[in-house]
């Protein structure tokens, strides 16, 4: 029997996953991320943590086929340049983990490794054309074409959170530009976007007796119908719905999945996008179905092995 194992670093844990060549999970557990000194006892981490494993199963380095690493980071050729979660500067992850496991080593973005899980035992399950948004703190977005990651030149393939929809935008994203997706779609643009929208009016809303506003507390109102929400939403679902119809005649993706946090609003939340998406995608594009990421926090190490295998 052949093996692989699915990384996936993150800021506060790693994530890791056992899993056997035909994609079944034999083992999952986590370790904490340490990402003090540039975070240089990361990699080592890793390896200690999948010679341990590999001691308590019994495995032979010659059964293992690989290992698929999942980062928070722009990655080419297996290398990454700088990343804000894990102190990384330049680091050559691919060649760094080869050398300390003896292991095959593929290396992805954490979003695109994302989507790729979530098309191989996910939400997107059986389609080989994909887009996917991450919808956090962040909007994360990741690119399936021909059932395999669009990763781009400088690794910045799927980057669609900081698409440019607004032109107007004044206040600044955290990439230094404005008007980025992310300024709207994500949790803290939700939330964002509903500050704004109190501040600009007296409208009686349930959002104004909220102490300090989440974005669960806006997505709840919006489901529960409070006027003031249910526009916060729509503008949300406006700027999302729009984009994902610009992806979209790019792409022409058989299935779209939204993912992360903000997805857990559910279907008020799908059918929110879908009547915007339906109103700006390309004639032969509008009835690609919508669908939530069904993997939740698995779905990176899902990706990441099915990267090697
Ligand atoms: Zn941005």
């Amino acid at each position: 029997m052949n093996y692989c194992f699915g990384v996936d670093i993150g800021g506060t844990t790693v994530k890791l996953g056992l899993f056997e060549f035909n994609g079944t999970i034999v083992d999952k557990w986590e370790i904490k991320t340490y990402t003090e000194n540039e975070g240089a006892a990361i990699l080592p981490d890793v390896a200690k943590s999948i010679a341990s494993k590999m001691e308590e199963h019994q495995m032979k380095k010659e059964q293992i086929l690989g290992i698929g690493v999942g980062v928070p980071a722009p990655v080419a050729d297996g290398i990454v340049n700088g990343s804000a979660n894990l102190g990384w500067k330049y680091k050559n992850v691919k060649a760094e983990l080869e050398e300390l496991t003896g292991i095959k080593v593929k290396v992805g973005n954490d979003a695109n490794v994302a989507a790729l899980g979530e098309m191989w035992k996910g939400g997107g399950q059986g389609n080989k054309d994909l887009i996917m948004v991450t919808l956090g703190t962040g909007v994360g977005g990741g690119i399936i074409v021909d059932g395999r990651i669009l990763g781009g030149f400088h690794g910045a393939g799927g980057e669609i959170g900081h698409a440019n929809i607004c032109h107007e935008e004044t206040a600044a994203c955290n990439c230094g530009n404005s008007g980025c997706l992310e300024q709207y779609a994500s949790a803290t643009g939700i939330v964002r976007l509903a500050k704004k929208a109190l501040a600009e009016s007296s409208e009686d809303s349930v959002l104004r007796n909220t102490e300090s506003i989440e974005a669960k507390d806006v997505l709840d109102a919006f489901k529960s119908g409070d006027a003031l929400a249910v526009r916060v939403m729509d503008e949300v679902g406006e700027k999302l719905g729009g984009a994902l119809g610009i992806f979209a005649a790019v792409v022409d993706p058989d299935a779209i999945v939204i993912g992360g946090g903000v997805s857990k609003a559910g279907q008020p939340l799908i059918n929110l996008i879908e009547k915007h998406y339906k109103k700006y995608a390309f004639s032969l594009c509008k009835d690609t179905p919508i669908v939530i990421a069904s993997l939740g926090n698995d779905a990176g190490i899902y990706g990441a092995a099915k990267m090697v295998l």
